[in-house]
């Protein structure tokens, strides 16, 4: 492992330009680094801060054609490569980021605002990812049958094309990984989308690459926001689209790009319920559950976003607020991401203060010394939300958590099946029988017993259901298989005296 950089924007500054000391990046399209065409440009943020550390330019459609045409041109190459051979690189890869890992954990934390443990945690998560690309040759093997005397049918998995990956702010380097090694491993090559909030680990994720041996042409990156996405939904040769960010811009993604025929996978943004039964465990579901909450600043699609507690469970909360009473911001809390962030969650809390909830924590006006200009908000918790309130139904994607009360277990459930979303679900009790009560009857993709964030590990696939996700398949793990390729069914007779029926 390397120890992080002076400066973790050290490591990038070869595929930057210095503009005035302010870092210009630049695009990376077949294996060069080039200058967007677009003329506009966003600053970029230390959230932590609230100092500029870059710009990144607003790409336009012909960047998006040249990075195309790249990867159009790279692919037939790669996809002949035997998958044995590609998959060779992807080790390296791996190699390289655990080689790496402190310096691109410091990258995360530099551009989006999480601690270093969170950011640590991400580059783990985004070497899993990686290695479990890495079993693709063992999980790919394809499927023959003799289907009758002499006839065989097989089934042979071949890559899209080009396709391309659109990302969010949340996390930096896992969620561009989510898709690059399995993609790529599967015969792809990919145009990434970052977010332009947090440019700059895509930056070093495609410099990794190429030191692992990936041909050029094979990854690319195009900086920008609203229009570069409209250019690549729009874009003929483009057969796929992930995307991972709010359910509204899913939603217009989703129809975007289907729309022009392509697969697309679009996760969206979240509500997750944490359903607390009496019988719980007081210490694990009050640590779990302020982790939930508040982990990442609450800016996690899997975070807990409301705690629907039935019946006599104050001894369960009054621990939950001494527990979210020990985070503190700048310490062991990050920031958000934006100032807009900042007062669009304190909107939420104070409206909601207003609509008659209790402020039990209140993490409103947190400021950190020696660090003023940055957008920290502190862990608060709400007491007696009201289903109908405004916090109750929208994801606030801050440090917040809402605590609804009911009498019974199916109110609390319908409390959870109400909401528009499906990410994530949570059941803290001890009771096998209620807790698998509330498995079945939850209406998320993704439900965790007595457990915060219940994030699948490999080889399980990541994805919600309802309005957290537009498209088949799963992102990651095995489903992903099933997405980023598409299968060849080839029926074969070679002997003369094969019994003839009625498919030969
Ligand atoms: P966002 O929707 O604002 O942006 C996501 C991507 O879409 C960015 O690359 C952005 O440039 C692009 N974009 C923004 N507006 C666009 C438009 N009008 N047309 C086309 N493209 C556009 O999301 P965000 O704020 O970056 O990320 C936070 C959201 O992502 C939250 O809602 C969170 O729940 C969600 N999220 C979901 C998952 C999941 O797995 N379901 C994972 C991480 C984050």
């Amino acid at each position: 492992m390397d120890t992080a950089a002076h400066s973790p924007l050290e490591t990038i500054a070869a595929h930057t330009k210095s503009d005035n000391g302010i870092r210009t990046l630049l695009n990376y399209i077949g294996g060069a680094w080039v200058d967007s065409h677009g003329k506009e440009f966003l600053p970029v943020m230390n959230p932590s801060t609230g100092q500029q550390i870059g710009k990144v330019p607003l790409s336009t459609a012909q960047d998006v054609n040249d990075a195309v045409r790249a990867a159009a041109d790279a692919f037939d190459g790669w996809s002949r490569t035997p998958i044995k051979e590609r998959v060779q690189i992807f080790y390296r890869f791996k190699t390289l980021m655990e080689k790496h890992f402190d310096s691109l954990a410091a990258l995360v934390n530099e551009e989006n605002g999480k601690i270093m443990g969170e950011a640590e945690a991400e580059i783990a998560k985004a070497i899993e990812v990686t290695e479990f690309a890495c079993s693709m040759p063992q999980l790919t093997s394809g499927e023959i049958q003799e289907v009758s005397k002499g006839v065989e049918c097989r089934i042979d998995r071949h890559p899209l094309g080009v396709v391309a990956s659109i990302t969010p702010f949340n996390f930096p380097n896992m969620v561009p990984n989510w898709t690059i090694p399995n993609a790529l491993v599967l015969g792809n090559t990919m145009i990434l989308k970052p977010s332009q909030l947090v440019p700059l680990s895509s930056i070093r994720i495609a410099e990794l690459l190429k030191e692992a041996g990936l041909p050029d042409g094979v990854f690319n990156v195009v900086h920008g926001a609203q229009e570069t996405v409209e250019a690549l939904c729009d874009h003929p040769v483009i057969q796929a689209i992930t995307f991972v960010g709010s359910t509204k811009v899913a939603k217009i993604v989703y129809a975007r790009a289907t729309s022009h025929h392509k697969r697309a996978l679009c996760l969206g943004g979240a509500k997750n319920h944490l359903i607390v039964l009496p019988d719980a465990n007081e210490e694990m579901s009050a640590t779990n559950i302020a982790a939930s909450m508040s982990g990442c600043a609450g800016q996690r699609c899997m975070a807990a976003s409301a705690m629907v507690g039935v019946g006599p469970v104050d001894h369960i909360v009054d621990r939950l607020c001494e527990e979210a009473k020990k985070i503190v911001p700048g310490k062991n809390l990050g920031s958000v991401i934006s100032k807009e962030a900042k007062e669009r969650i304190e909107r939420y809390i104070t409206e909601a203060e207003e609509q008659g909830a209790q402020v039990l924590v209140d993490g409103r006006n947190a400021v950190v010394e020696g660090k003023e200009g940055g957008y920290y908000v502190g862990p608060t918790v709400l007491d007696y939300v009201r289903p109908d309130m405004r916090i109750a139904q929208e994801e606030v994607f801050g440090p917040v958590l809402s605590i609804m009360r009911t009498e019974t277990l199916d109110e609390a459930i319908d409390i959870e099946n109400s909401n528009p979303y499906g990410n994530a679900a949570a059941v803290f009790t001890q009771s096998g029988g209620m807790a698998r009560y509330v498995i079945e009857r939850a209406s998320a993709g993704m439900i965790g017993v007595n457990i915060g964030v219940p994030v699948p590990r490999e080889p399980f696939s990541f994805g919600g259901w309802n309005e957290s996700k537009f498209g088949a398949c799963d992102i990651t793990g095995k489903s992903s298989i099933e997405f980023f390729t598409k299968q060849k069914k080839t029926t074969i007779k070679w002997n003369p005296e094969a019994r003839t029926n009625w498919m030969s």
